[in-house]
């Protein structure tokens, strides 16, 4: 313990913790005019702030009130990156106390945006930028990164991010948000945090020939030394921060789903384009269920797209109708692909391996809105970043098939989204049964207001990860998935389902991501992949486990 300069606080930090200005500007300690007076005695920092004293209190208005006015959610988004490296705590604080305000900036969709114009609002790196260049010394960078208890790693190639395609090493984006969302919305300490881009190079030829494009002005990197820098840098995580998960973000598909399947046998990892998306819609579906009185094994779905999200949702969704007792072949046969080349049929050649479940017999279909007259789908859902393909057309159809369509528009961001919460109540006169992976507004159609919630794998994804930081899981498995779905389901209250709403409101996050993170550890216990001692009350110890924005004090009197 140190003794103040006045001689009257007491240092409850250790000796080698920072002073003066180094602690000012050290995010994950500082306070900013939240020192207090004894503070800025022990601390070194008297001085080197203007007299007034605040509370975090009157500091979320001053940072709310400056956000609030910012013309452009682009300027908000620039807003807040600079508080994040400036002051975390404050950072997080408001967005956890404002998460309607503040996800649509951080994540899908500004963060799309963001991402676009990377290199032009760049201020401060965040995160690692690993490129190919690094080859042979990826250990040493991961020994760069100043924090030494990293559990969570988010990791991208920038190859297809969000529905916007390759962008590169400008993809930081978000991994950074999503980040930030597994410490707002399930508690995950920022320190234990690390974003990572490898950077393989872009084909995008506008970033090549864009000076201020932050990664390297090359091609991208393919075949075997692509391979060779993900096996190093896979290595690397395990050997610098043992244990540490390791979520593949925006790869992708060719690369995403057998890099998921080379990996997931050996280290804790898992693909939440594949699988936590996958939870996220079924979870929908499932809420959506209990307004139908349905059984997911009578659906017949039909995606628009065969990607990582398509397929990953249709195979958790065939592994929940199989343990309602339908068989695997008549729960395939329940889900239907179509792709830029139309339905996905078993006459097709050439198709690959996540497509081939879903080829079933039946004539070739070239155009989506053909395919719903002809399958009769009870639900559709959107994936292929493709804007505005659930037409007044379509969705009319759908309206005609079922009582009450289900539609998911899930394409991120907006701007790819299939149709708007508005077109899907206005063309199903307000029977659909929506959901969207970017947020739209309540809509009031037919003296009825309807509230869309996102189905996006915001809600899924932080209480995964918690679970598997909080058990230090060895492996992530698709019953923990599965797992995750329900409890998320379990957490749509009945009002949530008389306004529409298929997943419950945004500020309850935390606790949502507590109570998955409950049914995933236990979903780790049965399996045998923990390696801490199971705890008497699992909810409990998640939520001991959450990080509290609340500043500590960091003197005694
Ligand atoms: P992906 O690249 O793996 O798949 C895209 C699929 O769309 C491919 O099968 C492609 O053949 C198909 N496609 C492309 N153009 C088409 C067209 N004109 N007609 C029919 N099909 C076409 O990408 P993904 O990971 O599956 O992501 C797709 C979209 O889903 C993105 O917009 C992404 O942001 C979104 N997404 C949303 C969430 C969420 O939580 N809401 C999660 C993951 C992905």
């Amino acid at each position: 313990m140190n003794q103040s300069s006045q001689g009257r606080a007491r240092l409850s930090v250790p000796e080698w913790f920072p002073k003066g200005v180094a602690l000012l500007r050290d995010p994950t300690l500082n306070k900013g005019m939240a020192f207090t007076e004894d503070e800025r005695d022990a601390l070194g920092i008297r001085g080197l702030l203007p007299a007034h004293v605040l509370s975090q209190e009157e500091q979320v208005a001053r940072v709310l009130e400056n956000f609030r006015q910012k013309p452009t959610n682009l300027e908000k988004f620039i807003n807040l990156a600079a508080l994040h490296d400036r002051n975390e705590a404050l950072f997080f604080r408001i967005v956890m106390d404002n998460p309607d305000e503040m996800m649509p900036i951080i994540y899908t969709p500004t963060v799309g945006l963001a991402c676009q114009r990377f290199g032009h609002i760049f201020q401060r790196p965040r995160g690692l930028f690993i490129s190919a260049k690094d080859k042979g010394r990826i250990g040493n960078i991961l020994r760069n990164w100043p924090y030494r208890d990293v559990a969570m790693i988010v990791v991208t190639d920038g190859e297809r991010i969000l529905g916007l395609g390759d962008l590169g090493a400008n993809g930081m984006g978000i991994p950074v948000g999503k980040l930030a969302l597994y410490t707002a919305c399930a508690g995950i300490h920022p320190t234990q945090c690390l974003p990572v881009v490898l950077d393989m190079g872009t084909n995008n030829e506008a970033l090549l020939s864009d000076p201020l494009y932050i990664g390297l002005h090359e091609k991208r990197l393919t075949g075997s030394a692509y391979d060779e820098i993900v096996d190093e840098f896979i290595t690397a995580t395990q050997r610098v921060f043992p244990g540490s998960v390791v979520q593949f973000e925006d790869f992708a598909n060719h690369n995403a789903f057998r890099l998921l399947e080379k990996y997931r046998n050996g280290i804790c990892t898992f693909n939440d384009d594949i699988q936590g998306t996958a939870a996220v819609a079924l979870s929908g579906m499932l809420s959506a269920l209990r307004i139908t009185g349905g059984k997911l094994s009578r659906q017949k779905i039909l995606f628009f797209g065969a990607g990582e999200a398509a397929t990953g949702i249709a195979d958790l969704t065939v592994a929940a109708m199989v343990s309602e007792g339908c068989s695997l072949a008549d729960a395939r046969r329940n889900c239907w692909l179509v792709d830029s080349k139309g339905l996905v049929v078993a006459s097709r050649t050439g198709l690959v391996a996540h497509k081939q479940p879903y080829a079933h017999e039946h004539a070739p279909i070239s155009d989506f809105p053909t395919a719903v007259r002809t399958l009769k789908p009870t639900a559709i859902i959107g994936v292929a970043a493709v804007g505005g393909t659930f037409t007044p057309e379509v969705l009319q159809d759908m309206a005609r098939i079922n009582e009450r369509p289900i539609v998911f528009a899930l394409s991120n961001p907006t701007t790819q989204s299939e149709c708007t919460a508005e077109e899907a109540y206005r063309w199903t006169d307000g029977r659909a049964l929506f959901a969207c992976g970017s947020p739209f507004d309540p809509v009031t159609q037919g003296g009825r207001m309807h509230v869309p919630r996102q189905g996006n794998n915001s809600y899924i994804f932080p209480g995964v990860g918690l679970a598997a930081v909080a058990t230090r899981a060895t492996r992530v498995t698709d019953e923990m998935f599965m797992a995750a779905a329900r409890a998320l389901a379990a957490q749509v209250s009945e009002e949530d389902l008389a306004q529409g709403s298929l997943y419950p409101p945004l500020p309850k996050v935390r606790e949502v991501s507590a109570h998955i993170a409950t049914a995933v550890a236990a979903v780790v216990y049965a399996q045998g992949f923990a390696t801490v001692p199971q705890p008497a009350d699992l909810l409990s110890f998640m939520r001991a486990q959450m990080y509290d924005p609340h500043y500590p004090s960091y003197v005694d009197r």
